[in-house]
C-alpha cells in the first residue's frame, strides 16, 4: 500500500469513525428520549387503569349491597336508602330499580306514569355486571351517563369518573372496555385514533401523537401526547449526547491520525514490510584468493518495496536493531536462505552461505535457535552456514562466548565482521571462540594508496594472524587490492572485483560458471 493509498484509507476511516460516533450518540439520544417519554405515558395509562378499576369497584360494591337489601321495593324506606347511597358514593349519580324489565323507582323517587325499559347492555363484565356506555338518564334526562346493572338494580355514573386522573400538561387519556368500547376520555383525545390503537396497538404509527397502552382486568387505558413533547425531550437529550458524540468523534479521528502517523513512520513501514515479506536476500560471492574459486556467498538483505524501489540494509537495519525488530528479520533471512539455496547446498557440500547476526541475536542466543529450527529437516549441514557478527555483538562478552561457543559446537563457522573498526582489545578477541575475521572495507580501500592510514592495513592483517584465525577481506574492488591480499596470505575475499551482491538466480548461474572455470 503506497503512502497516498494509506492516507486515503485513513481519511475514509476517520470520516467513518466520526460519523459513527456522532451518529451513535444521536441515536442514543433519540432512543432515550423515546423510551423516557414512553415510560412517562405508561405511568399515566397505569393511573387511568387504576382509576377505572376503582370506579368500577365502587359501583360493584353498591350493586352488590343493593341486591342484598331486603326492604320492600320502592317503599319510602327503600327510596331513602337509594338516595343515601347515591349521596355517599362519589361514583354514583343515580340508582334505578327495575321490575320485569321496567323502571319501578329511582333514588329520585317512585315512577308512576312512564313505561321505561331497562337499558340494553353494551358489554357484560366477568362478574356479570351489564354496562351501558352512554345513555340519557332515565328520569332526569340530563347529560349522557353510563349505566351499570346487576339483576334488578342499575347505577348511573358520569363516564368522566373512569378517567378522572391528574395528568401533566398535554396528556390525554382514553379508557375502554376490553371489548374495545370507549368508556371515558380526558382532555379530548382523537377518538378515531384511539379506536385504531385499541384495534391494533402494535401497528399504529401516528404522525402527531405518541401513545402508550396498558391493559388489565377488563379495561384498556391509552395515554396520548402530541409528539411536540417528544421533541422537547429529544432536544434536552441532544444537549447531553451530541457533545459526547463530538468528543468521541474527535478521539476517533485522533486515534486514526496517530495510527496513520505510526503506519507512515519508517518503523511502521518496516514492520509491515516484514509482515508482508517484502525483504529479500541478495548473495555476494566469497572467493578463495589463491584459486579464484567461489566457496560461498554472503546473504545481504534488500527491501523490495511494492513500488519497485529497492532499499539497501544500511537504511533500515539500524532502525530494526533499535526497535527490536531485528530478531524477526534474522528469522526471515534464514528462511530466505533455506528457500533460495536449499537444493544447491544439499547437492554441493562445498558451498557455504554467510548470515549476518545482530547484537541482539548473539546476546540471548535466540538467533542460533532460529537457525537450528529453520535448518531442521532441510538436509543443509550446519557447517555450510557461516555466521558473521560485528564487535558490537560482543559487548556482553560472557553471553557472546556462550552463543558463539555453542554455534561452533553445532558446526557453524563464526567470523568477526568489520574487523579493525571496533574497539575490542586483542586479548578480549582472543577469549572469543572464533574461526575467522572479516577485514573491513575501509582498510582494503587504503591498499595501494599513499595515505598515512594505508600503513594500518598490514597491521590489521598481522593482528588477525596473531589470533590464528582465517582471514576474509571485504570490499575488494581492484585487481591490485586482490594481488596485495593474496601476497599477504589473506585467504578469502569478497567485493565488486568479483561480483556485487545479486539475486539468487544470478548467483546460482555465477556459481555454476565459476565452478566450471575452477573445478576441484
Ligand atoms: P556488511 O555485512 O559489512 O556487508 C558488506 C557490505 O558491503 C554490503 O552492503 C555489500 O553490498 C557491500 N560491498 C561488498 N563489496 C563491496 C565493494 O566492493 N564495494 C563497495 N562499495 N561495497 C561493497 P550492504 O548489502 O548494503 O549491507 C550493508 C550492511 O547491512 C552489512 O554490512 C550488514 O552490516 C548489514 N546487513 C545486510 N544484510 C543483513 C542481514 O541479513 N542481517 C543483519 N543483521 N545485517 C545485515
Ligand atoms: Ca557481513
Ligand atoms: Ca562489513
Amino acid at each position: 500500500m503506497g503512502r497516498s493509498h494509506v492516507i486515503v484509507v485513513s481519511i475514509v476511516f476517520a470520516i467513518a469513525a466520526a460519523a459513527l460516533s456522532v451518529g451513535s450518540m444521536s441515536y442514543l439520544s433519540r432512543y432515550r428520549a423515546g423510551s423516557e417519554e414512553q415510560a412517562r405515558l405508561n405511568v399515566f395509562a397505569q393511573r387511568g387503569l387504576v382509576r377505572a378499576q376503582s370506579t368500577l369497584n365502587d359501583i360493584r360494591a353498591i350493586l352488590f349491597t343493593l341486591n342484598a337489601l331486603s326492604v320492600k321495593p320502592c317503599s319510602a324506606e327503600h327510596i331513602a336508602i337509594l338516595r343515601r347511597l347515591t349521596a355517599n358514593t362519589r361514583s354514583v349519580d343515580e340508582i334505578d330499580y327495575f321490575e320485569n324489565g321496567l323502571l319501578k323507582c329511582t333514588s329520585w323517587g317512585g315512577i308512576t306514569d312512564e313505561r321505561i325499559e331497562q337499558p340494553a347492555a353494551d358489554f357484560i363484565t366477568e362478574d356479570g355486571i351489564k354496562v351501558t356506555i352512554r345513555m340519557v338518564p332515565l328520569v332526569s334526562k340530563g347529560n349522557p351517563v353510563m349505566a351499570a346493572q346487576y339483576n334488578a338494580y342499575g347505577v348511573l355514573t358520569v363516564p368522566e369518573r373512569f378517567a378522572d386522573v391528574i395528568v401533566d400538561e398535554g396528556i390525554q387519556l382514553v379508557i375502554a372496555s376490553d371489548t374495545g368500547k370507549i368508556l371515558s376520555t380526558l382532555n379530548s383525545p382523537n377518538e378515531q385514533l384511539a379506536a385504531r390503537i385499541i384495534a391494533d396497538p402494535q401497528n399504529v404509527e401516528d404522525d402527531n401523537f405518541l401513545f402508550s397502552v396498558e391493559r388489565s382486568a377488563g379495561f384498556i387505558a391509552i395515554a396520548l401526547e402530541p409528539k411536540r413533547y417528544l421533541f422537547i425531550r429529544l432536544h434536552k437529550e441532544d444537549m447531553l449526547f451530541v457533545p459526547i458524540g463530538i468528543l468521541l468523534a474527535v478521539l476517533a479521528i485522533g486515534c486514526v491520525f496517530m495510527r496513520t502517523r505510526r503506519r507512515l513512520s519508517p518503523l511502521g513501514e518496516l514492520i509491515i514490510a516484514v509482515k508482508k515479506h517484502e525483504l529479500i536476500a541478495h548473495y555476494q560471492p566469497i572467493v578463495e584468493l589463491a584459486s579464484g574459486r567461489c566457496v560461498g556467498a554472503e546473504a545481504l538483505l534488500r527491501w523490495q518495496r511494492p513500488d519497485g524501489e529497492v532499499l539497501r540494509p544500511d537504511l533500515f537495519i539500524p532502525l530494526a536493531e533499535e526497535s527490536g525488530l531485528i530478531g524477526a528479520i534474522t528469522d526471515q533471512v534464514i528462511g530466505l536462505v533455506v528457500r533460495d539455496l536449499q537444493a544447491m547446498l544439499v547437492s554441493d557440500r562445498s558451498l557455504h552461505v554467510a548470515i549476518n547476526l545482530s547484537a541482539d541475536d548473539i546476546k540471548d542466543g535466540r538467533g542460533l535457535d532460529a537457525i537450528q529450527a529453520a535448518l531442521a529437516d532441510t538436509g543443509i549441514e550446519n557447517r555450510q552456514i557461516w555466521l558473521e557478527a560485528t564487535e558490537r555483538g560482543f559487548i556482553d562478552i560472557t553471553s557472546a562466548c556462550l552463543t558463539l561457543g555453542h554455534a561452533r559446537e553445532l558446526g557453524h563457522a563464526v567470523s568477526v565482521d568489520d574487523f579493525g573498526t571496533g574497539y575490542s582489545s586483542l586479548s578480549s578477541l582472543q577469549k572469543l571462540p572464533l574461526d575467522a575475521v572479516k577485514i573491513d572495507k575501509s582498510f582494503i580501500d587504503k591498499i595501494g594508496t599513499d595515505s598515512a592510514s594505508s600503513s594500518v592495513t598490514p597491521h590489521i592483517i598481522a593482528m588477525a594472524k596473531t589470533l590464528h584465525l582465517g582471514i576474509f577481506a571485504e570490499g575488494v574492488e581492484t585487481q591490485g587490492q586482490a594481488d596485495y591480499l593474496r601476497n599477504q596470505k589473506v585467504e578469502y575475499a569478497q567485493g565488486w572485483l568479483f561480483s556485487a551482491a545479486m539475486p539468487v538466480e544470478e548467483f546460482i548461474s555465477y556459481y555454476k560458471k565459476n565452478r566450471e572455470q575452477f573445478p576441484d
